[in-house]
């Protein structure tokens, strides 16, 4: 990645690390831990296997930028999400790009008024846990015409951010037989993205795959 592109992009955008692309950060290992925890950093276990991972929404995270940005995870330094991807190899335009960054942002803050107006309360959760979170939460609490209207646009807000993130940040997982994009199974679990193979380089993951960074895409 360029400096001028992350300049020019990421210092804008922040949604690798605000917990709406991905849900953690995987991390190297214990020197890396060890970094985190002393600038003050939650680092957790990850249930069943032998790595750490810094859960998303980062803290470290001040507005669109990284607050402890020469200091900052391995995995956050390689990764490259596809728009970025794109953009490095000419496909799409900067310009495109920071539309497709805003329109996401837009519908992001859309999101999070529909939680907030359904009593959401899990903001250090990645976006989509949130939402199923309030979706949950307020099915189980409110039967009325006004809640259960909220409902069905958070639902929609999120079915069509689901779409922008999988086909321009993730890439969109597409159905062969329907050849249709598949659609947000809003009640399943976070995706799960294969962990990279040990004896794979660092670097060469971070641009084969879309998002190499963590265990855990969040939608
Ligand atoms: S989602 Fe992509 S453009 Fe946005 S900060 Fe992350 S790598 Fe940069
Ligand atoms: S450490 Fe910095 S780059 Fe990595 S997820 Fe946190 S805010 Fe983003």
């Amino acid at each position: 990645m360029t400096a001028s592109l992350t300049d020019t992009l990421c210092t804008r955008c922040g949604l690798c690390c605000d917990g709406t692309l991905l849900a953690d950060v995987e991390l190297a290992g214990h020197r890396e831990i060890v970094a985190l925890e002393a600038l003050g950093l939650e680092v957790e276990e990850d249930d069943g296997a032998d790595r750490a991972l810094l859960p998303l929404p980062c803290r470290a995270l001040r507005g669109t930028r990284c607050n402890i940005y020469a200091h900052r995870p391995d995995c956050c330094r390689t990764f490259e999400c596809r728009l970025l991807q794109e953009v490095g190899r000419g496909r799409v335009s900067i310009e495109r790009a920071q539309e497709t960054i805003a329109d996401a942002r837009r519908r992001i803050a859309h999101i999070r008024g529909l939680v907030a107006a359904l009593g959401g309360r899990s903001a250090h959760l990645p976006l989509k846990e949130r939402c199923l979170e309030a979706l949950a939460r307020s099915e189980e609490l409110h039967d009325d015409l006004k809640s259960r209207r909220t409902r069905e646009e958070l639902e929609a807000a999120m079915t069509s951010l689901d779409r922008l993130i999988r086909r321009a940040f993730l890439g969109a997982p597409y159905d062969r037989r329907t050849r249709a994009l598949r659609p947000l199974d809003r009640m399943s679990r976070l995706i799960q993205i294969a962990p990279p193979r040990p004896s794979e380089p660092r670097s060469s993951r971070s641009r084969s795959r879309p998002a190499p960074r963590s265990c855990r895409a969040s939608w």
